[in-house]
Order: C-alpha cells, then sequence, then structure tokens
C-alpha cells in the first residue's frame, strides 16, 4: 500500500505552542533569501564537506545581509567544549540570524550557539543549569540535508562530552524557520542514507511505544512510518529518486514532531552508551534493537496493524543490523556499556518496565 501524506494538512494544523514557520521549497537560495533582512547579521553553520561541495559560497554569494560569517567545521555529535568555543568567538559579533545547514549535528550546534547568544548563556552548562523558555531576538533557520534526526522542528538538541562519558540535553531551542528542500539530500551516500532514515524510523517507533504518546503524536508517527516502509529501500536502490527522497524527508519530520511532544524512549536510551564507548552511528545504534523490541511490544500496543509491523520487521531484517553494530563491538562490550549508563530519562519513557533481564536478551537478540 503506497500512502500518499499530505504535508499541507500537517503544517496547517501543527500544535499551537509551534511557532516554527515552515517552507517547502524546490529552490532553498531564494528561500533563504526572504527570510533574512538587509541588516541582518549573519552565522551560517554547517559541516567542511558543504564548503568542499559549493553550497557555502553559493549561500554567501546569494544572500543579501550585512554580514556573514561562516562556522565549518561541524563534526558528527557536537562536543560541549567545541560549543563553549564558539560562543567565545562570535558572543561579540551580534548575530541575528543562525542558518544551520546540514545534518543533525550541524542543527544542534545552531540551535544550543543561537540558545546561548540569544540569552547570554557564557557555556553549554550555564544554559543546561538555567534552561530558556524559548528562542527569543536571535532567528534560526534549519536547513536539513539528510533525513533522520528530524532536528529542524524538534525544540531540543543533544550537546556530547566525551571526555566524561557523558551527554546532555538542551530544551527549548526549536528553530524559528525551515526550509525543507529534499533536493539536498540526493548526494547522500548509501550509507548514511541508511542510518539517518532508520533515526527517523526509531524516533516514529520510540514515541508510539511511549507513555507520553498522544492522539496526535501517535498520527504523525504511523505516518513517517508508512512513509519509511513505502520508500527506504527505493531510495537506497535509486538515490537520485527525489519523490523518494522527498518522502524521507518528509518521514523525518514528521518523525520529529512525534518525538517534540513525547521525547524518545528505550532503543535511544540503550543508544547513547554505545555510540559514546564504541563511535556507532546515532541511527544505527538507535535502531539495531528495534526489531527485537517490536516483537515485545505487539502491533497492537503500538498502534500498528499486524501488516504494518510484518513490514517493518522484514524491512529490519534485511539491512542487516548486526552485522554492522558488530564491526564496532562484540555483544559483551555493548552489555557492558549499556549496564554501566542507561539513560532514565528516556529508558523510563518505555510503555514496559524496563529490566535488566529486557535490556539483555534485547541485545542479545538483536545481535544474532
Ligand atoms: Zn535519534
Amino acid at each position: 500500500m503506497r500512502l500518499e501524506i499530505n504535508m499541507q494538512s500537517v503544517l496547517s494544523d501543527l500544535p499551537e505552542n509551534i511557532k516554527t514557520k515552515l517552507v517547502v521549497s524546490d529552490d532553498y537560495l531564494p528561500s533563504i533569501n526572504e527570510l533574512i533582512h538587509s541588516s541582518d547579521n549573519v552565522l551560517l553553520i554547517t559541516s567542511n564537506g558543504f564548503t568542499k561541495r559549493g553550497y557555502v559560497d553559493e549561500i554567501t554569494g546569494y544572500i543579501t545581509c550585512n554580514e556573514i560569517h561562516v562556522i565549518d567545521d561541524v563534526t558528527p555529535n557536537p562536543e560541549l567544549v567545541y560549543i563553549d568555543s564558539l560562543y567565545k568567538r562570535f558572543a561579540e559579533s551580534n548575530i541575528s540570524h543562525i542558518i544551520a545547514f546540514g545534518g543533525g549535528s550541524v542543527m544542534d550546534t545552531g540551535k544550543v550557539l543561537c540558545g546561548m547568544l540569544d540569552n547570554k548563556r557564557v557555556s553549554v552548562h550555564q544554559l543546561l543549569e538555567q534552561p530558556i523558555e524559548r528562542l527569543q531576538s536571535i532567528a534560526l533557520t534549519t536547513i536539513p540535508t539528510t533525513s533522520g534526526t528530524g532536528a529542524e522542528i524538534t525544540p531540543f538538541a543533544t550537546v556530547w562530552d566525551s571526555v566524561n562519558g557523558k551527554k546532555y540535553s538542551v530544551v527549548n531551542v526549536q528553530a524559528s524557520h525551515i526550509i525543507l528542500h529534499p533536493q539536498l539530500t540526493v548526494a547522500l551516500p548509501y550509507f548514511d542514507t541508511m542510518v539517518t532514515a532508520l533515526d527517523a524510523l526509531s524516533h516514529a517507533i520510540e514515541s508510539l511505544w511511549n507513555v507520553k504518546r498522544n492522539a496526535r503524536s501517535i498520527c504523525y508517527a504511523q505516518q513517517a512510518i508508512t512513509l519509511i516502509s513505502d520508500h527506504l529501500l527505493v531510495t537506497l536502490d535509486e538515490p537520485t529518486n527525489l519523490k523518494a527522497r522527498s518522502a524521507l524527508q518528509n518521514a523525518a519530520f514528521l518523525a520529529g514532531l512525534a518525538i517534540s511532544e513525547t521525547k524518545t524512549a528505550l532503543a535511544h536510551a540503550l543508544s547513547y552508551p554505545i555510540t559514546l564507548s564504541f563511535n556507532v552511528p546515532h541511527g544505527l545504534a538507535c535502531s539495531f534493537t528495534l526489531a527485537a523490541l517490536i516483537k515485545r511490544v505487539g502491533a497492537e500496543r503500538l498502534k500498528l496493524t499486524q501488516e504494518q509491523v510484518d513490514t517493518l520487521l522484514t524491512l529490519l531484517k534485511s539491512l542487516q543490523l548486526n552485522d554492522k553494530v558488530a564491526k564496532y563491538a562484540a555483544v559483551s562490550e555493548l552489555l557492558d556499556a549499556v549496564d554501566q549508563d542507561l539513560d532514565p530519562s528516556r529508558a523510563g519513557n518505555f510503555i514496559t518496565s524496563v529490566t535488566p533481564d529486557l535490556v539483555k536478551s534485547v541485545i542479545e537478540e538483536s545481535m544474532k
């Protein structure tokens, strides 16, 4: 079954608390320019690959503003010390508009830095200790180039402290504008396309087996799951298929809306120590346990049909996630890492109680 999701109807019925304006665009450059004022001091945040591929020159050459600064050294899993250093660099630059152009790490960096600059929080720790209510004076535009984290819409951002083996969640940093332009995701390589879509799938499923789910989050999640089930393998086979790319982009956005209401749950709680200890990419770390968990929760409690569940299990099996995780760590190492540090704020969202036996059996089964 192929379901066409009407994004316009989703967008016209966003929750009241979401003040973000979304533009679905077939050309991101004029869309950016429409949001920027000529008096703006703009900070463009991206990763190095976009400078190499000419995007940074294209953007800086196209937009009309007072000043434009560029940060292009964001790397995966942004570190607390790195974001603190960015604050010091730009604290006196009177930035009025931040554009985060890239994947989840770029958007999270933009969100956290915007929260700091906007409220004069001089460090990430200070932002965590004195959370802000919302972004106020600095505009933040997110332009995702992967279809995964949903960071373009979620109000929270993850910051990592790898030296101390910790990760933090910064809250209330939702972007003021989002530009979705599916063409920007076409160059994404096979592995990155797969693991980012799996992150989106994990978000959708995690919002379903979640004690905080509600009618709206369930609706977003079901739509995201349908889009990914229908389009992930097509996209992997035909990377330039724009319709499929667009479906995955919409799915990531919808799944982001779903976890904006519920946050994530057990699969993400399991993923964090695994990513911190073995550098397993986030989308892989938070999805390799999905099949085993889906079997334990069952279709009815997931608010999915048995057919949808069977399709998901077939899809997940076909991707052989166990082999991919095994390249980073052995089962015993995964169990040790998870034993030491399971994020209670996420695990506690899971629909049933999380016991050491459940965790052990899920990881063992996932790696078989
Ligand atoms: Zn995630």
